[in-house]
This record gives C-alpha cells, structure tokens and sequence, in this order.
C-alpha cells in the first residue's frame, strides 16, 4: 500500500510516495518558486536517475499535476497506475483548537482549515489549495489532513493561555498552539520505545533543533507545554526567527523608525534569529564557520542559541517535575554533536553527562548520555513524512 504525502508551503510543494509495507521511500521530491519566475521540479525516484523540470507553474494545482505525472513517467516514475496510491496524507500547519488527531477531509474539515487561514496565513491557504489539487487529479482516493498543532492539543489551560485579556481567547482563540506537532510526537513515541520507559509514567524533552526549532515537554506520552506559540514566532532562536522578545521592543523601533507591525513581524520572522545575531547567515554551518573564523557576533549568537535552549530545559523539568529523558532531533539536533555537548554542559545540576564520542553521531539513533548519567539523552532523527502516512494509513485502512 502507497501513501503519497504532500507539504505545501506558500510557494513551494515537498512530496514522498511511501511504501508502507517496506516504509521504503518510493520517490520524493520537490516543487519550488509555484507562482513566480523560475518554477521547477525535482523529482528524485529511489534507484533511478533524478528528473528536473524547470516548466511554469501557476499555481499549486498545476505542481500537483506535474507531480503526479513524474510519479507515472515511464522512465523515471515509480507507479504505473494513479489507482497505485492508496491515500495521501497531507501536513497542514494550524488546526487551531478544533483538531487533536488527523482527520479524513471532507467540506466541514476544509471549513475549519479556511477559518483558520488568519492563524497560519502563508501555510494554510496553500495546504487547501493542496488538498483541492490532489482531489481534482485523484477523485475517490482519500485525502487526510495531519495538523502540525494536533500534538499540542493536550496542554492544560495553565501553559496555553496567554496572560491578556480573557476576552482575545474568547472571541479569536488567542492561545498558544505550538508546532512541529508530528515530530514531537514521532520522536518522543520512538523516545519511549527504545528507552522501554513505561509510557504511562515518563517525563521527556523533546528538543527540535533546525532552521525551526521548538521544545516540548512529553508527560505520560502527552504534550503539556511547548516552546511555539499562537505561531511558530515564539520560543527558542532559530534560523531567522528571534523566538522570545518583549512586545515593547517593537513599540519602540516602529517609533523610531516608523515601521509598521507587519514589516515589524516580517523583521522578527525573517530577519533574526542566527542570521540577525550574527548578521552573517541563517544556517549554522555558516554561522559556526564564522565564529571559528573569529567572528564574534557569530560566537554570541551560537551562545545565545545554547543557552535558551537550556533554559527552556530547565523550565521543562520543573514543569514535570523531573526528566527522564532528553531527545536532540532535527538539522541541528541529529548533526552537530557540539551543540549538544554545549546545551547538555548546562545541565550538569540534573547528572546529565554525554558520552565523549556523542560528538561524532550524525544522523542516527542512538543513546549518547554515558551509563552513569542520571537522565537518558538520545539523539533520534525526526521522520515527519514516515509519521503522516503512518497516521494517514491508520486512518484510511
Ligand atoms: P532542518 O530545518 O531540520 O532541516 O535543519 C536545518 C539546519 O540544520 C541548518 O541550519 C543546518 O546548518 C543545520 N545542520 C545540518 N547539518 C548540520 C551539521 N552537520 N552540523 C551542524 N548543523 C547542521
């Protein structure tokens, strides 16, 4: 059985076709700059020779047809029938409070993705644009719709409101909702497996460090706080996104320099984090270069970044009241063993000590706190395509 899974994000389209039998990955690839210039398809079938199509695409509709058609190209395509895919499943960003499991769409669930278009303006919209795609070229075949806040859902009133005027959550559910809900709850559920922590009784933190990063605390296998907020904005530094401000900070610059609050929340969105910090890229590879070049505002930012990161920790173990286990997941995360030694350097008062070769794990489970450390640290790669078509296939089966 085939599951395709779609990612739409404003402009672009990711896709994996996945064989759930094996969990092979037949085909996957990617649909860039969809309604600008310079539109092209790279479609990479597993085995095979890559296929570039460099061919406009107006919009999300005609990247799904062209998806489809690389899947069925008599060279480098990897079905030969549309009848072949069982069911796509596709990631959606925000689900508001309504969702806290996927769901087979239908008109009502595309009501609410509509409705929530103000929650997640550049994603949403083209999530539905996506879903109606799929159903035009793949009519009869079901569609279901993972939320990237799903896994949050669980949280208690006291970690999700905000501390403003009950009113905002009253009349426009003004709350935080986190993100990167798939693989959170991917990684804390192969946390738990591979641990053998009982999952009705364990305390993890799950720390998803890439371009996007957040944070969240697993108690008993369910989420009860993460780092992101109302949107992704809140929390850790990350790639370009400044995390945790104070709200005055914009008052302040929109003074002086007449800014408004969406070039304001462009700013902190697009032009901070690790590339405004260090003012020489959004990617730590760079960033590190730079600081070992002598760059000292890339020096602070990696700092910076280390640093919140273990203070977020630290709020999470008093949040559950311990730790049982520590997971490093995402670009940074499952790649750079410094950084990990670096965040986990702040956590000796909880007995945590990492291995010495932990330094050189890239990519792949494993177990990097020594046996004498007093809380389990792991490092385990997210997979958030696997985890929506194995959500998408316990659905449609
Ligand atoms: P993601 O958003 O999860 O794809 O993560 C992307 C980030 O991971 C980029 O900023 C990369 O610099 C970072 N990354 C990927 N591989 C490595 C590595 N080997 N060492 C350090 N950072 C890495």
């Amino acid at each position: 059985m085939n599951i395709l899974v779609i990612n739409c994000g404003s402009s672009s389209l990711k896709y994996q076709l996945i064989d759930m039998d094996s969990k092979n990955v037949l085909a996957k690839g990617l649909c860039e700059r969809i309604g600008i210039e310079g539109s092209k398809l790279t479609h990479e079938p597993t085995g095979k020779d890559k296929l570039v199509v460099n061919q406009p695409m107006k919009d999300h509709q005609v990247a799904v047809d062209m998806v489809i058609k690389a899947l069925l190209d008599a060279k480098q395509g990897v079905i030969k029938n549309i009848s072949e895919i069982s069911a796509v499943g596709h990631r959606v960003l925000h689900g508001s409070k309504y969702y806290s499991d996927p769901v087979i769409v239908n008109e009502d669930v595309k009501k609410v993705i509509k409705d929530c278009f103000d929650l997640g303006p550049l994603h949403n919209p083209a999530n539905l644009t996506g879903i109606n795609a799929c159903e035009a070229v793949m009519p009869g075949i079901p569609q279901v719709a993972v939320f990237d806040t799903a896994f949050h859902q669980t949280m208690p009133e006291k970690a999700f409101l905000y501390a403003i005027p009950y009113e905002y959550y009253e009349k426009y559910n003004i709350r935080k909702y986190g993100f990167h809900g798939t693989s959170h709850s991917y990684v804390s559920k192969k946390t738990l497996e591979i641990s053998g922590l009982d999952p009705k009784d364990s305390k993890l933190i799950i720390a998803h460090l890439g371009n996007g990063a957040s944070i969240s605390a697993v108690q008993n296998g369910k989420c009860v706080d993460t780092s992101m907020g109302l949107t992704p904005l809140e929390g850790l530094i990350m790639g370009t996104r400044s995390g945790d401000i104070d709200p005055a900070v914009l008052q302040y610059i929109a003074h002086k320099e007449g800014q408004t609050i969406d070039e304001l929340l462009n700013m902190l969105n697009k032009k901070s984090g690790m590339l405004g910090m260090s003012g020489v890229s959004s990617d730590f590879r760079d960033v590190k270069k730079a600081e070992d070049e002598g760059n000292h505002r890339a020096k602070v930012a990696n700092e910076a970044f280390d640093y919140r990161v273990a203070k977020y920790i630290g709020a999470y173990v008093a949040a559950m009241n311990g730790v049982d286990a520590i997971t490093f997941t995402a670009g940074v995360g499952e790649n750079d063993g410094l950084k990990r030694a670096q965040i986990c350097a702040y956590l000796g008062y909880l007995g945590v000590k990492l291995t010495e070769d932990q330094i050189s794990i890239r990519g792949k489970e494993a177990l990097i706190s020594a046996p004498n450390s007093k809380v389990k640290v792991y490092v385990i790669p997210t997979n958030e395509e696997l985890s929506i078509a194995q959500q998408t296939l316990a659905l449609v089966h």
